[in-house]
Formats: C-alpha cells, structure tokens, sequence
C-alpha cells in the first residue's frame, strides 16, 4: 500500500487490473463526500432518454472500463492525486419508476456533496440529470458558466408533453436563471431538426453555438481559447455527452449521430478546460448494451480522468 496523504489508485502491481471491486480508478469507495476535494458519483438514471434506453448501465460499465487508468496524465503531466483527495461515493439511489421524485432526489444528493465543499464528478445516467444538478449549484454558486459537449442542444421546450426529459434540461436550466447563457458554450451540435431554426433559440439568448461542421478538420484548441476568454474567471460546469463523439468511437448511446468529433477533439475541449474555475462535471449517456467492444464507456472513463485533470487545485509536474 502507498504511505501517500491523498487516496491513490489502486495499483496494477498491488491487484491485478482485472481483479477487485470496480470503483471508478480504482479508488476507495467511501459512504459520503465529507473530507473529499473531489467525488466521482454514479447517477443510473435513464427514464428521461427519447430513444434507445439504457444510460443507467453507464456508471457501472465506466467503472467497470476504468480498471486501466493509470494515475498521472503523461500528456498533460496532471498529477491529481497528488494534491486532491479524491474517491468514488458511489451511485445515488434514484426512484427507476418516477422521473420527477428521481430529480428531486438527484437535487438533494448534490446538495449534500456540495455542503462538503467537495466538487461532484458525475458518470451517467441521461442528459436530463444535468438539471438537478444545476439545480443544486446555483444554491452555491449562483448562476454558473457552461461547456457543453453534445450532437444535440438539448433545449427543447418539452418532449411528448414533458417539461423534463434528456432533451430539455438546458432550456429550463436557462429559463431558471442557473445559467449564464453569455457564459455557455455548445460545441458539436448537428444532424436533423424538428425546425430549420432548432439551433436559433441558445444563439438567441446569447449561448455561443459550435457546430460539428465548424470543428471538422481541425484542432480545438483555438476554439477552447476563445472559450477561456468567453466565459472568464466565474464558476464553470463542464457537461460532456458522450453523443458529442462520432459514433464510430462512442456507439454505445441512445441517440447516435454521423459526422461527431474525434476522440482527439474531445480531449482538446477537456484539457482546454484547464485555467477555468470549474465547480463540478458530468459525462452522460452511455448506454453500454450498444457497444459490445466496451469502447464507448472506456471513452468515457478517460474523459472523466480527464476532467479531474483540470479541476482547480491539480499540479502538473514539470
Ligand atoms: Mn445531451
Ligand atoms: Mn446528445
């Protein structure tokens, strides 16, 4: 065992990857995020997804595909257990027959992470849990800037008749004032509409649009410049559906679109989150049953690691 200050991973040389419990990275799982700076949480939510089903497999297929990941980032020379306590708390305990009982429970879980001064690190579950997280920032942080990864805008104003689903939350989270929308970012959005004009309604309240066309081609890293200087020195949530990918690297989700970005660009939107006040993240929608290889939720996986890499409080090693 490690004689280290901060929980580590466990190590491929103390177990072998393959074997243990499957907490995400291998850390401890404790029972709540007291005296955490960081809690990787597990929402195995899926009954507001429009499609196929199954995001409430996701957290247990990311832990499960996280067995891998090693514990500093040779790229970026993040070393976030050095400097943060970090552990899995595990899944919360959604109602899987009440979508609205499910969001209000969702809202009171986060309140207690963030009653522990502790940041929520969420693995997913459905677009639509996004909401009651927001939900319980603002009573922390007031209205937050936005990343927002994604093939879709998720701004629908209701699907079916329902005002909360996986297709709405950034349109009540607007509506309710939990966001800045002069300090949200949609990058990846594309495919087919309802309406010629579906992309209009977040450009009209001042989200900056980012389509998958406008990225084809090309590095992300100027784009997640501007988008430093866009959203500044406030709190920041970083929302990453995995959709966002082409669904040749990331088939494992409910509604798949062609033309995505690569894994390649999701890394550089992720690590070009670094210098941002972020105050928590989620990576949603992965639904495993559609990617046998297990790829999808390896992604995933990564992408978490990742986005602990730039929390605020992480050192780099020279
Ligand atoms: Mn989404
Ligand atoms: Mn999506």
């Amino acid at each position: 065992m490690t004689d280290k200050k901060f929980n580590q991973p466990l190590g491929g040389n103390e177990m072998p990857r393959f074997g243990g419990i499957a907490t995400m990275m291998r850390l401890p799982q404790v029972a709540s995020a007291a005296g955490l700076d960081v809690a990787f949480v597990g929402v195995p939510f899926d009954i507001g997804t429009s499609n196929r089903p199954g995001a409430r497999f996701g957290p247990r297929q990311i832990r499960c595909e996280s067995c891998l990941i090693r514990p500093y980032n040779m790229a970026t020379r993040a070393a976030p257990f050095d400097s943060l306590q970090v552990a899995d708390i595990g899944d919360i305990a959604i109602n899987t027959f009440n979508l609205q009982k499910s969001v209000a429970i969702i809202e009171a879980a986060y309140d207690e992470i963030l009653a522990a001064d502790c940041k929520p690190l969420t693995m997913g579950g459905d677009h639509t849990i996004s909401l009651p997280i927001l939900r319980a920032l603002n009573k922390q942080h007031g209205p937050v800037g936005i990343v927002h990864v994604d093939a879709h805008a998720d701004i629908n104003d209701h699907m079916f008749g329902e005002r909360i689903a996986h297709g709405t939350p950034f349109r009540r989270a607007i509506e309710e004032g939990l966001i800045e929308p002069k300090r949200m970012v949609q990058i990846g959005l594309r495919a087919t509409g309802y309406a010629a004009d579906d992309f209009d309604w977040p450009a009209e309240q001042g989200v900056r649009v980012v389509t998958a066309e406008e990225c084809w081609y090309k590095s992300l890293a100027p784009l997640m410049a501007q988008v430093r200087e866009q959203l500044g020195a406030g709190p920041v949530y970083l929302t990453f559906d995995i959709d966002g990918l082409d669904p040749a690297f990331a088939s494992g989700t409910g509604t798949p679109e062609i033309g995505g970005l690569s894994i390649q660009q999701g890394l550089e939107i992720v690590r070009g989150c670094r210098g941002l006040d972020l105050v928590g993240a989620d990576l949603v929608e992965v639904a495993p049953a559609y990617d046998p290889s297990g790829n999808t939720a390896l992604t995933a996986a990564n992408l978490l690691f990742e986005m602990l890499c730039v929390f605020p409080g992480v050192e780099y090693r020279a």
